[in-house]
């Protein structure tokens, strides 16, 4: 009978009601997920089309709550509007700083490309503490070299639009340290590809959604060819994201783009297997 009465308005005030109750229960268990030990990483590799070898790989975090893994697409905007993403940030850079170092001691050096939040540049304080994190990572392993250039981090296109001239400063100090840095999701964005032509960074990954898109015809695939041609100019690396199938990975190799991404060759995988897989790679 209840269900009956409702109107459109109950209906949708419902769904509202419920979805900040979830909001609200995540922000509470979020908040003691770094001292309950509930992160993960998960590593995912990046290979060159061509041979398939393993040339680098993405950190991927993940949230394992009462045996449930909840979405970084879920929980990473909770933990940025709540400020929680700078701690969570700091854990996973120190974890991946431990995993590098582990590899290289296991005389598999590999490149780890890990994600950042732009709240996490969001001031000059926090832009301070990012700088500064690193050499507490430093002195915490008591570390003679700081392995910088094994590190890559991913920002997205909107801090290139938050016109502060102190954001390129920053990327210019951790570029100069070694750390390389990415655009991610490229194309996703609001911003002009002339924000490219000022902004120091390495290399963009394009966007699955174009990669999706390939098999829909020449339009999309010309998208890519003008993401590709430009990079070239501009002297970028390219990164496909989201490589599925047969077809994609087709017209990739075509675009001579040196480095892929996606299930067709490998999902994000726990440490260990990520380390064993390595391993077999070098054995071959
Ligand atoms: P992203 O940075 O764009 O990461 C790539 C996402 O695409 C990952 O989702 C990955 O699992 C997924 N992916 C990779 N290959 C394929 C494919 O072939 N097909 C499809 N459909 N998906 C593929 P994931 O791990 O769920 O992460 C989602 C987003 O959460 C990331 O998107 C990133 O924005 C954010 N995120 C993840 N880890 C972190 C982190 O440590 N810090 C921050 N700030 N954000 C993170
Ligand atoms: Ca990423
Ligand atoms: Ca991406
Ligand atoms: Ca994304």
């Amino acid at each position: 009978a209840k269900a009956k009465g409702r109107n459109c308005f109950e209906f949708f005030n419902d769904k509202i009601q419920q979805a900040a109750e979830r909001t609200a229960q995540v922000h509470l268990h979020l908040k003691n997920a770094i001292s309950n030990n509930e992160f993960e990483l998960f590593y995912q590799p990046i290979v060159n089309p061509f041979t398939g070898q393993i040339i680098k790989a993405e950190v991927l975090l993940r949230w394992l709550h009462d045996g449930q893994f909840i979405s970084p697409e879920e929980f990473i905007p909770i933990a940025e509007e709540s400020g929680l993403i700078v701690q969570i940030g700091e854990w996973v850079r120190t974890q991946a700083v431990v995993c590098a170092i582990e590899l290289q001691q296991r005389q598999l050096p590999l490149p780890l490309s890990i994600n950042v939040s732009t709240i996490e540049f969001w001031s000059n304080e926090l832009q301070q503490r990012f700088l500064n994190y690193f050499d507490s990572i430093q002195q915490q392993f008591d570390l003679t070299v700081f392995p910088y250039e094994l590190l890559t981090l991913e920002i997205t296109e909107s801090l290139m639009m938050k016109q502060q001239s102190n954001i390129n400063l920053l990327l210019e100090e951790l570029r100069r340290r070694g750390l390389n840095i990415s655009v991610d999701d490229f194309g996703t964005g609001y911003s002009s590809l002339s924000y490219l032509v000022n902004f120091p960074v390495d290399q963009i990954k394009i966007d699955k959604s174009f990669i999706k898109k390939i098999a829909q015809g020449e339009r999309h695939k010309a998208i890519i060819e003008a993401i590709v041609s430009m990079s070239r100019a501009l002297d970028l690396s390219v990164i496909a994201e989201g490589v599925e199938t047969q077809a994609e990975l087709d017209f990739i190799k075509e675009q001579q783009i040196d480095a892929v991404q996606g299930y067709y060759f490998y999902k994000p995988m726990p440490k260990n297997d990520f380390l064993t897989l390595l391993a077999e790679q070098q054995n071959k």
